[in-house]
């Protein structure tokens, strides 16, 4: 057994109000200049949705990084040779429209323009060709944004029609809030992929870094990364990404997003695995069950035999009190409520997400499902967001776990309910 420390965090999906002031905090600290206007190390995703980049879910557009070999995805890697060719066959990564092409307004248009009936509109700039543009035609949060077209626009009485026939569709329809940044992966794709040693990870903490003197540009990271969290910065020819806000976590202080987090999704902490189950966790064949050889990693990190093993293993002891007081043992591995983000990379990602309860609590409040009141712990197949699409987003594809933890949340919150309501059970509105 060879005990390591790993920087982790917990998002509580359930929570999350798709504000995005976590991108805007991160965007304004870490990613603010020039050649990376169009890179957010921190984003904001409506699922189901294609995501930013576009499809980034779908391995198999980045041919560059990764291949389906006998069924199973596989990143393209050999030795350091192997890799350096495959750079000049390596179209397949995302191109600036996959992102967005990064505007700001013409104000100055709102100042200059002559006099006339309608208010004047500021028009898109590119930030890129400082040229106008006609019309923006996609960004990172298109499904978002399009729902708020539509609610626009519904407000005239000519959509009233198309108004109630969108509304009913409207009501069998179901979308989640995903943050995303990079997950810090404790087997990271995109350190296998750097022909640079550039990308690497830090081994007091597993924050995975990119190091801005030795990266060549050659960006295999970019095709590597499953996650698509590795971005090129253009005017540096660098690769960059989320730094896990090493400078804050290791004066003890949240990272930005979570600081600045208005649903109060995000927890952060550190985990301790044994990396000698490493090669096991990362080789798992895509048969077996991806998401429990994620958690068998985890060791317990009040066991006094682990303490002692981690001590001699270098593991210093501010971080195994970190780890003894972070909620993220307890809700990924004890509660099993918090899960990684497509395990079946087998990049053995460390941003945890607690699937989201929300649909099935507006059942119970319209009184369409059975409450506790009625004796009946509602069940989560209740739910109207798919659990087979939650369980391919988190557990490769194991409706179980997923429906374990929706059920012990559902089990939580009626308890809590129950003895936080004047001390009588909560029954929703009568
Ligand atoms: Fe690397 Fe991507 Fe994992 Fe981040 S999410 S550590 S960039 S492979
Ligand atoms: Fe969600 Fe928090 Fe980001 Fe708002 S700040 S979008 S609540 S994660």
């Amino acid at each position: 057994m060879k005990i390591r420390a790993q920087f982790a965090m917990v998002f509580n999906l359930d929570k999350c109000i798709g504000c995005h002031t976590c991108s805007v905090t991160c965007k304004n600290v870490w990613s603010n200049r020039k050649g990376i206007e169009y890179a957010w190390f921190n984003n904001v995703e409506s699922k189901p949705g294609i995501g930013y980049p576009k499809q980034w879910e779908n391995q198999e557009k980045w041919k560059g990084g990764w291949e389906k070999v006998n069924g199973k995805l596989e990143l393209k890697a050999g030795g350091r040779l192997k890799k350096i060719v495959q750079i000049f066959a390596n179209p397949n990564m995302p191109e600036i429209d996959d992102y967005y092409e990064p505007f700001t307004y013409d104000y100055a248009r709102l100042q200059n323009a002559p006099l006339s009936e309608a208010t004047p509109t500021a028009r898109p700039v590119s930030q890129i060709t400082g040229q106008k543009m006609d019309k923006i035609t996609w960004g990172p949060n298109w499904e978002d944004d399009l729902a708020g077209e539509f609610a626009a626009r519904s407000q005239d009485a000519n959509f009233a029609n198309m108004q109630k026939e969108m509304y009913k569709q409207f009501e069998n329809t179901f979308h989640l809030y995903l943050p995303r940044i990079c997950n810090h992966c404790i087997n990271p794709a995109c350190v296998a992929s750097c022909p640079s040693g550039a990308m690497y990870k830090r081994e007091e903490d597993g924050i995975v870094l990119a190091d801005q003197d030795r990266c060549r540009g050659w960006r295999m990271c970019i095709s590597g990364c499953p996650y698509k969290k590795v971005f090129f910065n253009w005017e540096s020819s660098k690769a960059e990404k989320c730094i896990g806000c090493y400078p804050r976590v290791e004066s003890g202080l949240p990272t930005v997003c979570s600081e600045s987090c208005v649903g109060r999704i995000r927890y952060n902490g550190i985990i301790l695995y044994d990396a000698d189950k490493l090669l096991d966790a990362a080789s798992t064949d895509n048969e077996q069950d991806l998401y429990k050889a994620h958690l068998d990693l985890f060791v317990d990190p009040y066991d006094p035999a682990i303490i002692a093993q981690a001590l001699k293993d270098g593991v210093p002891q501010t971080w195994i009190d970190a780890a003894q007081k972070s909620p993220i043992y307890k809700m990924a591995v004890e509660w099993k409520i918090a899960f990684p983000l497509h395990p079946e990379f087998r990049t053995l990602p460390m941003i945890w997400y607690v699937p989201p309860l929300s649909p099935v609590q507006s059942q119970i409040d319209q009184r369409k499902l059975p409450t506790e009141a009625d004796g009946v712990i509602p069940k989560a197949e209740a739910m109207r967001l798919p659990v087979q699409y939650l369980a391919n987003l988190l557990t490769a594809g194991k409706t179980e776990y997923i429906t374990g933890a929706l059920n012990r949340l559902l089990a939580m919150r009626s308890y809590m309910r129950s003895i936080h309501v004047e001390g009588k059970p909560d029954v929703g509105p009568l």
